[in-house]
């Protein structure tokens, strides 16, 4: 099957045919890619934010249709739609029993053994599989646990969305802040995961929905189609913090750094209220610390990780369907271009020139 291959740092993808595996393990199931999202955490690997093994197959938000499943898949079957996504978990250890599974402390137990035939290679040596996913391929070989079976009315370009902008986004909003009717909230960076921080705040109730961003194409967006109340072009405010406590009596309830950018957070500190509460969203590069003056913690506030909105994905990822379904969210226009798996790396073209929501690879 044909993938877009990451084989060194600061290149392009190529398009190669690459292997999958015959026999399907137990526990694994065989999906038809239908679509996959372009994201920021693939262009850090690509530019060596963060390390990992190489080649790799990169793409961690992706759809697609059921073509075969292991004999112990019982609950997933052929041609069911499905969403692939990172947040894969054992479902044994101490995080998943508890039913947070983002935190899963065993991602390992998903992934096939050292010495068995890896699920992607190419000439007999493995291709790296990243997140569990490498949904830049047109075949994708996965643990059962990597996929959600969605509503069959739902369009398979926009569930791919869901994985990780959507599911980041809104979760971070709505299940991890908590954010509530009459909050002020500030979102940096209104990129896929920044966007659906707006769209998760507006719903849960939020007075003030402030996105901030260089983009005035994304402001745009942010307005018109999810729910910010503000915008504020960095790249023409001379103190965008101070603007921000302007418009919120002092600075919002909750900031969202949706970047992964270190110094963002200082910019999210100071547009933070006495009391409130800054949320790390974005992801930031291997080693990278953030500058955290201790005058913010006299005031009351707290910086905070968040990994993948606490997607819980076989809850979750249904009740997003379900929310676009009844026109409760937003999706259509969380979509940028649509192009072919020859022309990825114009989407990440797009990405670094931040043209557009979100790039989608359509198979
Ligand atoms: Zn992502
Ligand atoms: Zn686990």
């Amino acid at each position: 099957m044909r993938a877009a291959v990451l084989n060194a740092l600061h290149e392009p993808l190529t398009i190669e045919t690459i292997d999958t595996p015959d026999a399907l393990q137990a526990n694994e199931v065989r999906v038809a890619t239908a679509a996959v999202g372009i994201c920021h955490s693939d262009l850090h690997v690509i530019d060596g934010r963060v390390a990992r093994p190489l080649p790799v197959v990169l793409g961690h938000e992706a759809s697609g249709v059921v073509s075969e499943v292991g004999s112990s898949v019982k609950d997933v079957a052929v041609g069911d739609h499905v969403v692939a996504c990172f947040v894969v978990f054992c479902g044994r250890c101490r995080m998943c029993r508890s039913g947070r599974p983002a935190m899963c402390q065993d991602r390992q137990a998903t992934m096939r053994g050292a010495g068995e035939e890896p699920r992607l290679s190419r000439a007999g040596s493995e291709v790296h599989q990243w997140t569990n996913i490498a949904g830049f391929a047109e075949e994708m070989v996965l643990h059962r646990n990597a996929v959600t079976v969605i509503d069959e009315r739902m369009p398979l370009d926009l569930a791919a969305m869901l994985g990780c902008a959507v599911a980041t986004g809104v979760g971070s909003a709505r299940k991890v802040a908590g954010v509530g009717p009459g909050d002020h909230v500030v979102v940096i960076g209104a990129g896929g995961v920044g966007l659906n921080v707006c769209q998760g705040a507006a719903a849960a109730g939020a007075a003030t929905v402030i996105a901030l961003d260089r983009s005035p194409e994304r402001l745009a967006l942010a307005s018109e189609r999810f729910g910010a109340t503000h915008v504020v072009d960095t790249g023409l405010v001379a103190d965008p913090a101070a603007l921000v406590r302007d418009l919120t009596d002092g600075g919002a309830d909750h900031s969202f750094e949706a970047v992964g950018a270190p110094a963002l957070i200082g910019l999210a500190l100071d547009a933070t209220a006495r009391g409130g509460s800054v949320w790390a969203v974005g992801v930031f590069g291997d080693g990278a610390t953030i500058p955290l003056p201790a005058d913010h913690l006299h005031s009351g506030k707290g910086v905070h990780g968040v990994r993948a909105g606490s997607l819980e994905p076989q809850r979750d990822l249904p009740a997003l369907v379900a929310d676009h379904l009844a026109g409760r969210l937003e999706l259509e226009a969380l979509a940028g271009r649509r192009i072919a798996l020859d022309e990825i790396n114009d989407g990440i073209a797009d990405l670094v020139a931040g043209v557009g929501a979100r790039t989608l690879v359509v198979f």
